[in-house]
């Protein structure tokens, strides 16, 4: 039999019984793991991913009923899905696990294909349960994404930029932005079409976002050809710095289509607020207006050059 990647918790305080339900389990492929009684099984189940519970009902300590309400009272990695065995097979000991937040019961003695059969269903609602969860993260992933460049997009950065400045604010921490925008993009688009404008794009979006420092550093896209780099923990003299690095990367990057190469050139405004005494009411539209015009500046001043501003 092949062995299963789920594991199983098997509560039950009879050793003899523990021991007859783990064997044939096993045998089904299944690995199981066993607790005494609900506290037990609240400590492995905090320590380790175990996605079924099989638990007796009537325990020390903690019983099958107050085990339920205590697994369904805390956030897991996921689902855990619970079946009671229940000597009792009364209506309200059914309808109280249930309510308690078990998924399934079974009344003793167990019938072996019964518990097995119950498994199968136990397995499906877990991988129902785990694809979904993939999946929301897909989705939450996409919405911050933009679709052509990867990078995050406008609405992550009207969020999150605020949140960086604020902090930087707080905590008379340095913190700057280098506003970029491709020079005669429209030229790229004329020459050679919108699709190699993309490639163009997507190149650029790769190399800055891939220069950047991993899990302090982020850019995302402002507007068309235009991206905006955040730098937490800098001030002026090394944004200016990161942003000639940016520069000249630029400068020396090549997009290769079937029939061409393409160069292009860009440019960058800098606007920074350092760790020194500072204007309490401004902005981070404050920010990004000093960078744009510092943009403009450099566009005007002939392109493919850096321009910044300390606040
Ligand atoms: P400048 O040096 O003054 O920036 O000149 P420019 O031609 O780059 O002018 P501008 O920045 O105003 O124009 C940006 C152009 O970028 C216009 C638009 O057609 C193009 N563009 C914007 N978004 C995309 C896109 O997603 N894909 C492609 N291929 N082109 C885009
Ligand atoms: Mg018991
Ligand atoms: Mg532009
Ligand atoms: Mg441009």
């Amino acid at each position: 039999m092949l062995k299963k990647e789920l594991e199983i918790l098997l509560v039950e305080d009879s050793q003899t019984q523990a021991l007859k339900f783990k064997l044939m389990l096993e045998t089904h492929g299944y690995q199981v793991a066993t607790a005494k009684n609900g506290l037990e099984a609240m400590t492995m189940l905090l320590n380790r991913q175990i996605s079924i519970v099989i638990t007796d009902w009537m325990m020390p300590e903690m019983d099958g009923s107050e085990l339920c309400h205590a697994i369904r009272q805390h956030e897991f990695g996921g689902y855990v899905y619970i079946i009671l065995l229940t000597a009792k097979n009364s209506k309200n000991d059914i309808i109280e696990g249930l309510e308690a937040g078990a998924d399934d019961y079974l009344t003793k003695p167990v019938d072996d294909a019964e518990l097995i059969a119950r498994l199968t269903t136990a397995e499906r609602v877990i991988s129902l349960e785990s694809s979904l969860k993939q999946r929301n993260k897909e989705i939450a992933l996409l919405s911050i994404t933009d679709p052509l460049t990867r990078v995050f997009n406008r609405g992550y950065l009207n969020e999150n930029l605020p949140k960086d400045f604020k902090r930087a604010q707080r905590y008379f921490s340095p913190l700057s932005i280098v506003i970029s925008d491709i020079d005669h993009f429209k030229i790229v688009n004329d020459q050679y079409g919108h699709q190699t404008g993309d490639m163009v794009l997507k190149n650029f979006a790769d190399r800055l976002s891939r220069t950047l420092r991993k899990d302090l550093d982020w850019m995302a896209r402002y507007g068309g050809e235009e991206f905006i780099v955040v730098l937490p923990e800098t001030g002026l003299e090394g944004a200016t710095a990161a942003a000639e690095r940016f520069r000249q990367l630029i400068e020396e990057m090549r997009t290769e289509t079937d029939a061409e190469t393409i160069r292009i050139t860009a440019s960058f405004g800098i606007a920074a607020i350092g760790n020194k005494e500072r204007k309490p009411n401004l902005t981070a539209e404050d920010l990004i207006n000093t960078a744009d015009q510092n943009l403009y500046q450099a566009k005007e001043s002939g392109r493919n050059r850096t321009i910044g501003t300390a606040l």
